[in-house]
């Protein structure tokens, strides 16, 4: 395929990996399935089926300073539903790094913040969110929410005060389940908000869980969007609390299995605990970065076990952006808008799976005035021990 319009202003390389990736998307029939599945669709300009086409005009330009480059979330869903088996969300992970290297002309938060994380990740284990966000500032890139912002450096820094950390040990949960230990991987920002980190340790003991947590686990490589890849390797199957570690970590060949489904099953499992949860009905989000139908499908068995409603719309409500991509809260997304005026016409908090996703949900319906609960998942479920119904008469 010629790459025909547009090449004088780049070098040889950028125009051969042009040519290579329109001889890929040559079968691409404009079809428009990859952009109206996206989750992130709504906040693209025209999303991933525009960029195939440009591709196929050869307007090297038009593609390089596109914003949706950064605006895609790696999710995959564009590959998984194209017809031709074109792999499209890694066509915009290869237009990504040739911007990297020849483009440099985007400044969007979401580019900044994926710089500003490779640039930390190359020197430290973990992105730390206070560091991040002087980083980003300084770029000229604030947070939208400055009362949420605030609320956050505020936390992170009354905790590193010195005070002793309270985990609370796994020795909880009812006995004749026995205790269970799973190699878990906390990724960045639960470690950050010391209070959720211990809430996690402390739901999971209440399923007889102990999380083994690997202390050397560092960020799972996402927020750099490829540019860091993952250092951690494990032979065994580890438990996170976070889809971006899920993603990462399964392109770096760890098994990831959300805790969630895990303490779900175990629940399901023992006729001496049951799953409760904080409210008769919620909303669930699950995040653009989940797999959508999986994750949606593990939190109706939680709801079912806890004997609560989840309310679902169409699916792709519940998993567009938050507006966390750049890192940190850039506004409330069309997506996240929709979802809370969704919740707040059922009268149902939302529960999500992401703790990124809970906070800039938190901030959004701040921004909205909406006024809807948005919980993390062990801020919503927890194990009871179960009580039988049976009764024996007097
Ligand atoms: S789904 Fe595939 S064929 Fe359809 S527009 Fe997207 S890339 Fe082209
Ligand atoms: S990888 Fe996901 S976010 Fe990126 S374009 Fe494809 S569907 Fe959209």
């Amino acid at each position: 395929m010629a790459v025909a319009a547009d090449t004088d202003a780049y070098p040889q390389a950028v125009i051969d990996e042009f040519k290579l990736l329109a001889d890929e998307c040559s079968i691409c029939y404009q079809c428009g399935t990859c952009t109206s599945s996206c989750p992130s669709g709504r906040e693209l300009y025209r999303g991933p089926r525009r960029l195939v086409r440009l591709i196929l005009a050869g307007e090297i330009e038009a593609v390089l300073k596109s914003d949706d480059l950064w605006r895609c979330t790696e999710c995959g869903t564009c590959t998984e539903v194209c017809r031709m088996d074109i792999d499209v969300a890694a066509v915009l992970s290869r237009l990504r790094k040739i911007e990297r290297e020849h483009g440099g002309a985007i400044s969007c938060p979401e580019r900044t913040a994926a710089d500003v994380a490779a640039a930390r990740l190359r020197r430290h284990p973990r992105i730390d969110n206070m560091q991040f966000g002087v980083a980003m500032m300084a770029k000229g890139h604030f947070p939208k929410d400055k009362v949420g912002a605030a609320e956050t450096g505020i936390k992170i820094a009354k905790q590193m005060l010195p005070r002793r950390r309270k985990r609370p040990a796994g020795e909880a949960g009812p006995a004749s389940e026995g205790v269970a230990t799973l190699p878990f991987y906390a990724g960045c920002a639960l470690p950050q908000d010391h209070e959720l980190h211990a809430l996690v340790h402390e739901v999971a003991a209440g399923f007889g869980v102990r999380l083994d947590e690997a202390a050397d686990a560092g960020c799972c490589g996402h927020p750099s969007r490829g540019a860091v890849a993952s250092h951690y390797a494990s032979a065994e199957r580890v438990y996170t609390a976070c889809p971006a570690c899920d993603a990462s970590l399964e392109e770096a060949g760890v098994e990831a299995v959300p805790l969630w489904d895990a303490l779900t099953a175990r629940a399901g499992r023992s006729p001496a605990m049951a799953l409760r949860a904080a409210a008769p009905a919620f909303v669930p989000y699950v995040g653009c970065l989940a797999d959508r139908d999986a994750a949606l499908a593990a939190l109706g068995e939680a709801a079912e076990q806890a004997g609560v409603t989840m309310e679902v719309d169409y699916p792709t409500l519940h998993n567009g952006c938050c507006g966390a991509l750049g890192g940190m809260y850039r506004g409330a997304t069309k997506a996240g808008a929709r979802l809370l005026e969704f919740a707040a016409e059922k009268h149902a908090p939302v529960v999500t799976t992401c703790v990124l996703c809970r906070d800039n949900l938190h901030s959004a319906a701040r921004e909205l005035k909406i006024d809807v609960p948005v919980h993390f998942w062990p801020e919503f479920f927890r194990a009871e021990e179960h009580v039988s119904e049976e009764r024996t008469d007097d």
